[in-house]
């Protein structure tokens, strides 16, 4: 008799390279349209995950290989202690800000360098601008979101960092036409790129379900690393706070195991290749 029992492809942990930290669930300056956050109607929520959680954190990881720590949010350079949280973090590996970039200017990218030259690691930069045209793009991230995160990118540039942009393929375009167009702007604006400074994800539909039809895929970022949230450990920046995601209450005890049964494991599975964390092969920082 033929079983009409789904069972969902499970991913292992392969090697604890990448430790995310949310260091805000829901607070942020801006509301995009594919964001996968269910925003609170107010944008004044405090929910800051406190610095000594992340101290634990990184003290119950110690035999890990961590290549890289990744600030993230909602927006992560919200939190009253950002600053103290990332030299805390840079005394452990290199440190990727995934940002909107709405707070960093000249004066903060210097305060930044300032910060990575005390340390023996560097910051990176991820930050999310979703279209080359400035009216697609502010259509999806809010007016003024264009100008800022280039003034963004020029500012970091002047103190010679190397920022990756993180591109949500909202209006499902040709990959290379985006590509292409986008390594015009930063030309523009007097920043050389590499392929590797442009991080094209496909965008995740909210409303629809789409089914798990395959369990082939390059790598996918629960099996490099887990999220630290003020609720406990997660598989992923996606499935963070959500009960399909949990794998434990701290590191010293924590599921190694998950089954790829949610619509956005599906469309981790679609795309591939990590959404969340760097390729160090392809990225020569
Ligand atoms: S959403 Fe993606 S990264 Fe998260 S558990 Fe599913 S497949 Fe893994």
């Amino acid at each position: 008799m033929k079983s009409s029992i789904f069972t969902a492809p499970i991913s292992r942990l392969k090697e604890f390279n990448n430790l995310f930290i949310e260091l805000t669930e829901k607070n942020c300056n801006q509301r995009c349209k594919h964001c996968y956050i269910n925003f609170p109607l107010s944008k004044k929520v405090k929910d800051f995950i406190p610095i000594d959680i992340i101290k634990k954190a990184l003290n119950d990881t110690m035999q890990e290989n961590l290549q890289c720590i990744y600030l993230t949010g909602a927006e992560p350079m919200t939190h009253p202690d950002f600053n103290s949280i990332l030299r805390l973090c840079l005394k452990r590996c290199n440190v990727c800000i995934c940002t909107n970039g709405s707070f960093i200017n000249e004066k903060k990218a210097r305060f930044l360098k300032r910060v990575e030259d005390e340390s023996n690691f560097e910051i990176i930069f991820k930050l999310s601008i979703d279209h080359y045209n400035e009216i697609k793009n502010d259509d999806i991230r809010g007016r003024g979101t264009y100008r800022q995160v280039l003034n963004a990118v020029k500012s970091l540039v002047k103190y010679n960092f190397n920022p990756i942009l993180c591109i949500t393929n909202y209006y499902k375009e040709d990959k290379n036409i985006l590509l292409a167009e986008f390594k015009k702007i930063c030309d523009k604006i007097g920043f050389e790129t590499m392929p590797h400074n442009f991080a094209i994800n496909e965008c995740y539909e909210k409303t629809k379900q789409i089914e798990i039809n395959s369990d082939k895929w390059e790598s996918l970022d629960c099996e490099y690393g887990r999220i630290l949230t003020t609720k406990g450990i997660y598989t992923c920046p996606f499935l963070s706070n959500d009960h399909r995601g949990r794998c434990g209450s701290d590191f010293t005890d924590f599921s190694d195991k998950t089954l790829l049964e949610t619509s956005l494991c599906a469309n981790c599975i679609k795309n591939k290749n990590l959404m969340f964390g760097i390729n160090f092969t392809s990225f020569n920082c």
